[in-house]
């Protein structure tokens, strides 16, 4: 069953080669925007977040999470050179692990919640092996986190990230119903805006916040066919880009969202196990402790454009919910 719901699930991607022609539609849409610069006063708003799970996420071979410790001993000295707020997704299971860490952070930064153990909070997708969680198991697996903050004298989180950007209808209302103001799980690298949106209808206290990806998709060919891609603000793309090609994602991402009527803003992903060397495997050649100062000098680049304004995803959904 779950084998046919994921190959739907493959069919149904809109970056498939039979969906060019609505790519085209929506890229011609996006040429004809002009350039619209965000004015000298006006900060960008930055949230910069990290989703602290199992090492390689959904990828990890066995639940261990070696790398979130030396991690979240590393936050503080990055947080006080770019003067940054930051906001931590974290897996509810590991919430008791590191609960002293995430105390002291606490005071600082935002704590949100990643799902229990990196399971799915939706439906099947092609490429992961997991089976959908069912709604009762899911709002099991929620009371259970959320006992684990307070247990742990954390405040309870208002703000989730699903693993693996996999949430459905029902997710949503559950985090509603638990308190939640923040969803940060919408599949971005499936063409998701830059824009912030009440999924649940305009009365939901739920504001959803993607990932920041490029409005625009780009054309790539595999295999001799075109597919579609898009490109996203996370660890594994700011890694591997120039500072050219990074100025000018911000600049069409910013211009996009300022002529949608959106305050400019960014939201950045990693994760711990990228701040640390990986060797084995060539897609996870960028992982390196060298990733901090990285991290640090592209932020540094932004500054030089940017009035930058970095909040925690909390904030940043009070100040885009009321525009
Ligand atoms: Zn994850």
């Amino acid at each position: 069953m779950n084998s046919v719901a994921r190959l739907f699930d493959l069919l149904c991607d809109p970056r498939m080669p039979y969906f060019i022609p609505c790519v085209k539609l929506k890229r011609r849409r996006g040429k004809t925007l002009s350039d619209a610069e965000i004015p000298s006063e006006s900060p960008l708003l930055v949230a910069l977040t990290f989703d602290v799970e199992y090492d390689f996420g959904s990828s990890a071979k066995e639940a261990s999470a070696d790398a979130v410790e030396p991690f979240l001993h590393q936050l503080p000295a990055l947080a006080r050179e770019i003067q940054a707020v930051f906001t931590l997704f974290v897996q509810g299971d590991l919430v008791g692990r590191y609960g002293e860490l995430l105390l002291n952070l606490q005071s600082s930064h935002e704590i949100g919640l990643h799902g229990y153990a990196h399971e799915l909070w939706g439906k099947a997708r092609w490429f992961l092996p997991h089976k959908p969680v069912s709604y009762k198991s899911r709002r099991g697996l929620l009371r259970r986190s959320l006992k684990n903050f307070t247990d742990n004298k954390l405040a309870p989180p208002v703000s989730f990230r699903a693993p693996d950007l996999v949430a459905n209808a029902d997710t949503l209302r559950l985090l509603e119903e638990h308190g939640f103001l923040v969803d940060s799980s919408a599949p971005v690298y499936r063409g998701t805006l830059p824009l912030p949106a009440r999924s649940l209808g305009p009365s939901s206290p739920i504001l959803s916040i993607p990932i920041t990806a490029a409005p625009v998709p780009r054309i790539h060919l595999r295999y001799l066919l075109p597919f579609t891609a898009y490109e996203v603000f996370n660890m594994a793309w700011l890694a591997t880009t120039s500072d050219q090609q990074l100025l000018d994602f911000v600049a069409e991402v910013v211009s996009f969202q300022i002529q949608n009527g959106a305050k400019p803003h960014l939201v950045f992903l990693a994760h711990p196990w990228e701040f640390r060397e990986c060797t084995g495997e060539k897609r996870l050649g960028y992982c390196s402790e060298d990733n901090y100062e990285l991290l640090r000098r592209k932020m540094q680049l932004l500054k030089g454009r940017y009035q930058l304004q970095y909040v925690g995803m909390k904030e940043l959904a009070h100040t885009l919910g009321n525009e």
